[in-house]
């Protein structure tokens, strides 16, 4: 017979949302469990480039606006977790990149130096001088500018280990195909998974594109009627080189939109992958992958002529970005959590808003107080792992090696 644990509060999903969440709630003194149906992090978040910014690549589009001033304080704030001092220790968790470049090539730099300079973004974006160019730019023949910005860039698996460290063994696996969630018309009654019956007092959805289809069952039961999922699909590339050079940038083109974001990972043999998002991976969308990757190739070899692409691994990944349903496809600029009765939904939409995610649940908990105790679950019910990050499984060969063509 299955055990029933009482428990304060479920989530459901466990990508940075449900991470960051259970963390900032046994804080709080909730006791928790996260319900996983894959492996930790496998979706949006070990997919995502780990850029930490503070809006100020909405600046491309020659204006900040209130919206983007919103996020500005993340930097600070994840800084601050991640040298132990904030709300979560995040001294585990790598920082790839303390900055992010923005260049502009060629025939692009004079659209933006004057708006650079003005008065609102100096001290936040600085234009540098050649020799402190990053590696891969520092070469006689590039013609064009360089900025530097206080985002940073943090390396998402290391991330992902921090979190669940400190949140404990709370990490449970659901099987799609024998467990079961109960809903009822306040929520959800329990979850039933494998040797333990989970009874929550509040249900947090923190699925990501998974959110869509457990809408689905709420909306039967008259809970959450209103809160949809949006999906942005994406294609992005990723290109195993030994080459060097760690990039962490923006190219800017001739839209307000970063024609190419590069940030660089470590794969499991020692080459760098840079991974190419912006631009090119919304248009990515609609190619197909060898397509794509020919886009890539010349996109780089455009881009960086001093640099020999030639023996590179590309690989195109795609992947969907998961948000609350609005009016039009336009980027949401805040997390998003909204509570019905005992359910709460919640999409972080960018990494960098996981604190704000977490400030707005706390406000939807408001007079909701810690009754159950955390108690133990059985060792027989399945834990939920870490899922590896695409550039330490992408480029293996078939021998079970990784390496160039
Ligand atoms: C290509 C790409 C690049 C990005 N780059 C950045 C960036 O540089 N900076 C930034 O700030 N943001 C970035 N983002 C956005 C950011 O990655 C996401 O907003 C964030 O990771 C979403 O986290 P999440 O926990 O909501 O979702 P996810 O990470 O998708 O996690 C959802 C989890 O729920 C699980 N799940 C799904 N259905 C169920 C179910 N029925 N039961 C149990 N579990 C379920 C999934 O397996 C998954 O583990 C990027 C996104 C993409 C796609």
């Amino acid at each position: 017979m299955n055990d029933t644990v009482h428990t304060d509060i479920a989530i459901i999903g466990g990508g940075i949302a449900g991470l960051w969440l259970i963390n900032i709630l046994q804080q709080q003194g909730f006791s928790c469990v996260v319900i996983e149906n894959n492996e930790l992090g496998g979706e949006q978040t070990l997919l995502s480039q780990g850029i930490i910014h503070g809006g100020l690549k909405y600046a491309l589009g020659g204006t900040l606006s209130s919206e983007s001033e919103s996020i500005a304080g993340m930097p600070d704030r994840w800084r601050k977790n991640l040298s132990g001092e904030g709300e979560i220790d995040l001294r585990r968790a790598k920082i790839l990149s303390d900055t992010q470049h923005l260049w502009s090539a060629g025939s692009m730099a004079s659209r933006f130096t004057t708006f650079f300079a003005s008065k609102m973004l100096r001290g936040r974006i600085n234009k540098l001088k050649f020799d402190n160019y990053p590696t891969a730019l520092r070469n006689k023949r590039f013609k064009g500018n360089v900025y530097c910005m206080d985002d940073l860039v943090v390396d998402t698996s290391s991330l992902l280990a921090a979190l669940v460290e400190q949140a404990g063994d709370r990490f449970l696996k659901f099987d799609d195909r024998s467990d079961k969630i109960i809903w009822n018309d306040s929520g959800v009654e329990s979850i039933q998974l494998a040797h333990v019956n989970i009874q929550p007092r509040i249900t947090i959805l923190a699925a990501g594109a998974g959110t869509g289809a457990l809408l689905n069952d709420a909306h039967q039961h008259d809970v959450a009627k209103n809160i949809n999922v949006q999906l942005r699909p994406l294609q992005m590339l990723l290109v195993q080189h030994n080459l060097g050079h760690r990039l962490y940038a923006h190219c800017i083109g001739a839209s307000n939109k970063p024609r190419l974001t590069i940030t660089t990972h470590d794969a499991t043999n020692g080459d760098l992958v840079w991974y190419l998002g912006g631009d090119i991976a919304e248009r990515g969308v609609d190619m197909m992958e060898s397509e794509l990757i020919a886009a890539g190739r010349s996109e780089l070899n455009q881009l960086f002529p001093w640099l020999d692409f030639s023996e590179a691994v590309f690989s195109g990944v795609r992947i969907d970005r998961a948000e609350p349903k609005q009016d039009s496809l336009i980027k949401p600029d805040n997390a998003y959590a909204m509570r019905d009765k005992n359910l709460i939904v919640t999409w972080p939409t960018k990494l960098t808003l996981a604190p704000d995610l977490g400030d707005r649940v706390m406000q939807l908990l408001e007079g909701f107080l810690p009754s159950e105790k955390r108690v133990a679950i059985n060792d027989s019910t399945p834990r939920a792992r870490i899922a590896n990050a695409k550039w330490e499984t992408s480029f293996v060969d078939h021998d079970g090696t990784t390496g160039h063509e």
